[in-house]
């Protein structure tokens, strides 16, 4: 089945605003199952939103539309569907209730006439409660054609869509998808997609898609087959295929789970702390690891040391070493690393000194940076040339720390249980 997606209003025409929403419905369908082969943005317009619904339902089966179903004059979106697709409109007592009492619960009291335009509804469509809003989602079933209609905020749409219309979908699709994500930290894009362009080519059922990510890329592996236990069947040698040749590389296999997740539970799991020596990256590595909740089991404290003075006196990086090899090297590196483990008391720390730009300069190129984890008495460091602008950088930059830090309590801990 083919759905497609139309974002109403002229805030996203004028570039006010990101369709994130079309990005978040997009990536749902998919995964569900469904192609998409058009997104489409309309103003509030009801000459152009007619056009483009008519369009839209004249080529896809499921038309979802987000946007425009608030109380105001130019929230036009259902009253326009409605008529395009022939349905009359009449006040829901349900809905209304509904938004009396979401007025009540958030302290409002003056609700202004305009918002019982709300409580109207397209006669015989499903209604779709909203719990985060006024605006109730809504289905129009006709002649074989689907509108799903959904609030613009995105705080609304998506726990309308993942509770509502994603179990609704699925019920239009005879097929059970079922797909699992293997996610890979560190060989790019594009040699994670050459090694397995084979697979990629040969196989129709499951597919294996891959998606670039800030320093990593995710492979989707999908099924689709009569049930779920079949589907899950399709999928499993595929993954481990990948894992034979992936190996260490794969930090997950699991969708909910970030690289951050894998290196805290790691942490608690070995009973280890870890601290974090910060030059370029200016507390984001840290800001990740807190990410998690219950990260304060492993991680207590963490430096930002971005000049050199900091480096010397909260690190104890030598001054020799910043004069002869400067911070951004791999010297550098190491006692910033050395120094964190012993300025914190932790098991471990991961230090990072790079040059993020946005110029080159004479002695160090934009991008150039050293990544050390210091473990168990050793100190691991590896050298790398990040592309893309300064936040780019940085962001590679810490991708490449955690992942750094997972292999090495890996490898450290591998003959533990
Ligand atoms: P409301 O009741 O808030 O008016 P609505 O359904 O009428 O909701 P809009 O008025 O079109 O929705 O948009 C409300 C807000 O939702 C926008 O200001 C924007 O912040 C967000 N929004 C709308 N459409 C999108 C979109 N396609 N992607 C991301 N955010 C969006």
């Amino acid at each position: 089945m083919v759905v497609e997606i139309l974002a109403v209003g002229t805030e996203l025409l004028l570039g006010n605003i990101a369709n994130t929403n079309a990005q978040y419905l997009s990536q749902k369908c998919a995964v569900l199952g469904f192609s998409v082969y058009h997104h489409g943005v309309v103003g509030d317009n009801e000459e152009r939103m007619t056009a483009a619904i008519k369009e839209a339902l004249g080529r896809s089966d499921v038309l979802i539309l987000t946007g425009g179903l608030g109380p105001t004059e130019d929230d036009m979106t259902k009253e326009v569907c409605a008529k395009v697709m022939g349905f009359e409109l009449a006040e829901d007592p349900h809905t209304r209730e509904r938004i009396e009492s979401y007025f009540k619960r958030t302290g409002r009291t003056n609700i202004t006439k305009n918002n019982w335009k709300q409580a109207v509804v397209p006669v015989g469509s499903r209604v779709l409660d909203n719990h985060n809003g006024t605006a109730p989602g809504l289905i129009l079933e006709k002649d074989g054609k689907t509108a799903v209609l959904l609030p613009g905020p995105p705080n609304e749409l998506k726990p309308l869509f993942s509770e509502q219309v994603a179990p609704y979908l699925h019920s239009l699709q005879p097929e059970t998808i079922y797909s699992q994500m293997v996610k890979v930290c560190g060989p790019g894009e594009s040699a994670v997609e050459t090694a397995v362009l084979d697979l990629i080519d040969a196989q129709t059922n499951p597919t294996i898609a891959t998606y670039a990510k800030t320093g990593e890329t995710h492979l989707r592996v999908t099924a689709k087959a009569e049930n779920e236990e079949q589907a899950k069947k399709l999928v499993k040698p595929v993954v481990k295929e990948l894992k034979k040749r992936f190996g260490a590389d794969i930090y997950s296999t699991s969708e909910e789970e970030s690289l951050e997740d894998v290196v805290v539970k790691l942490l608690k799991k070995y009973k280890l702390t870890v601290t974090t020596a910060e030059s370029m990256t200016g507390g984001m590595l840290a800001s990740r690891l807190v990410n998690v909740p219950g990260a304060s089991e492993c991680f207590h404290e963490g430096f930002v040391t971005y000049s050199n003075k900091a480096k010397r006196k909260v690190l104890d990086v030598s001054k020799a070493t910043l004069k002869k090899y400067g911070a951004v090297s791999e010297q550098t590196a190491k006692e910033m690393a050395k120094g964190g483990v012993f300025a914190s008391d932790s098991d471990i720390c991961v230090a990072v000194t790079g040059f993020a730009g946005p110029e080159d300069t004479k002695e160090e190129p934009k991008g150039l940076a050293y990544i050390s984890c210091y473990i168990g008495n050793e100190v691991v460091v590896r050298e790398f040339h990040f592309t893309g602008n300064r936040m780019k950088i940085r962001e590679q930059a810490v991708v490449r720390a955690l992942d750094l830090l997972r292999r090495c309590i890996l490898e450290r801990c591998k003959n533990e249980k």
